[in-house]
């Protein structure tokens, strides 16, 4: 088998990619919302890949990994990766599951990172309420994550939160030592959450990137004993292009609050520092960022060779990284814990995809479906949804 083709359409705002092959079997992957740029970086990597039997998965990335970088720009060699996977599943007429080694799980744990309602305030009272609302969706979430300090408007809402300058454009732009106001504000808000939420659904904060390794040792010793999923990205994450394992592992090894961090890290060999020196307790790369499938799964079996747990992130991966995440998790050893169950926004993403069992989160759980490849495909009203230019992504 040969591929033929890559192609890229974006897709109510995802950027969707297609591999066809000579056997008229075709894979799809897709990036993280928000990226309509990616069409041309996804096509910079076709000449590479054409003529190359996509069920050698590993040989034909071995053509276009190096060629990627931290989020965003290892999105469109992860797409590539997850479409090679959906092809040899197909072919092999297999769920992706087997071609990783077998499931270990028929049904994977997800927690709620998207189903997320506005937060009328920021105040203690305004956090409890949403978490409550995240908690009671129809999915019955055993997890939810919460942004604060710096991943919320805290840092712009609160009075005198933190020093230094207050900067409102680019991607969580701001990063400073803490006001004494401003901490006492981010754990009355942890706390109030807690209260409310009690010890039947766990809570997860997603805190940064912002916090100094200061703040974030007083932070992680505060919420000490209630139980806190863990304290996600405090100093790197989400779009910074670095990993600073040794500040993360001075601020783990001063708390028993767990410490978390990875969803903008490219490929293995940027988490070795972070595994091998015990930085994190938890790690969550991201399928459509860290290069794909396999190497969330190689990652993952090295993390649990260290006793760090996984909770892969995903909130903005759409339904074709659901299925990606779903596959990948059903194989992953005992280390999991949950994955970040994305939403795919406008509704009518669920209208152009068959395959997808009706209720697809059950009490937090996904059943893992037997599908060849991903187990999903593209059904005939995608069609009407391809933007001008794109009018031939399915021929
Ligand atoms: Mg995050």
């Amino acid at each position: 088998m040969k591929i033929t083709d890559l192609k890229c359409a974006v897709i109510g705002g995802y950027p969707i990619i297609r591999i066809t092959t000579d056997a008229g079997i075709d894979g799809i992957g897709q990036a993280e919302s928000y990226k309509p740029f990616l069409t041309p970086h996804v096509l910079f990597y076709r000449d590479m890949i054409l003529g190359l039997d996509p069920t050698n998965v590993e040989a034909v990335m071995q053509r276009i990994r190096r060629m990627g970088a931290f989020k965003p720009w290892g999105s469109a060699v992860s797409a590539i990766e997850v479409a090679l996977w959906d092809i040899a599943g197909k072919a092999a007429g297999l769920p992706i599951y087997k071609l990783l080694g077998g499931k270990v799980r028929d049904k994977v744990r997800v927690y709620n990172g998207a189903v997320r309602f506005p937060l009328r305030d920021q105040s203690p009272q305004a956090y409890a309420e949403n978490v409550i609302q995240m908690a009671e969706a129809k999915e019955g979430f055993s997890i939810v994550k919460q942004g604060i300090s710096f991943h919320s408007n805290m840092m712009y809402d609160v009075p005198n939160y933190f020093i230094g300058e207050k900067r409102t454009t680019g991607r969580h732009p701001n990063r400073g030592l803490m006001t004494e106001q401003g901490m006492k504000h981010t754990i009355a808000c942890i706390q109030a959450m807690k209260d409310a939420l009690g010890d039947a659904v766990g809570l997860a904060l997603d805190c940064g990137p912002g916090l100094v390794p200061q703040d974030a040792v007083r932070l992680a010793k505060a919420v000490e004993g209630m139980n806190i999923m863990w304290l996600e990205d405090m100093l790197t994450g989400d779009y910074v292009p670095y990993v600073s394992a040794a500040q993360y592992r001075d601020v783990k090894s001063k708390t028993s609050t767990p410490i978390h961090t990875g969803e903008q890290i490219y490929l293995r060999q940027n988490f070795m520092e972070l595994i091998e020196t015990h930085a994190v307790d938890i790690i969550g790369p991201d399928p459509l960022d860290v290069g794909g499938i396999a190497e969330l799964k190689w990652i993952s079996e090295y993390a649990d060779l260290h006793g760090i747990m996984m909770a892969p992130h995903g909130t903005g991966d759409g339904i074709f990284g659901l299925a990606a995440l779903v596959q990948v998790s059903a194989t992953l050893p005992d280390n999991y814990i949950a994955f970040e169950y994305p939403v795919a926004r406008p509704e009518w993403w669920y209208d152009i995809v068959d395959g997808l069992p009706d209720q697809i989160v059950k009490e937090s759980f996904i059943d893992v479906w037997d599908a060849p490849g991903l187990g999903i495909t593209f059904n005939a009203n995608a069609k009407k949804y391809l933007a001008a230019g794109d009018e031939r992504f399915f021929d």
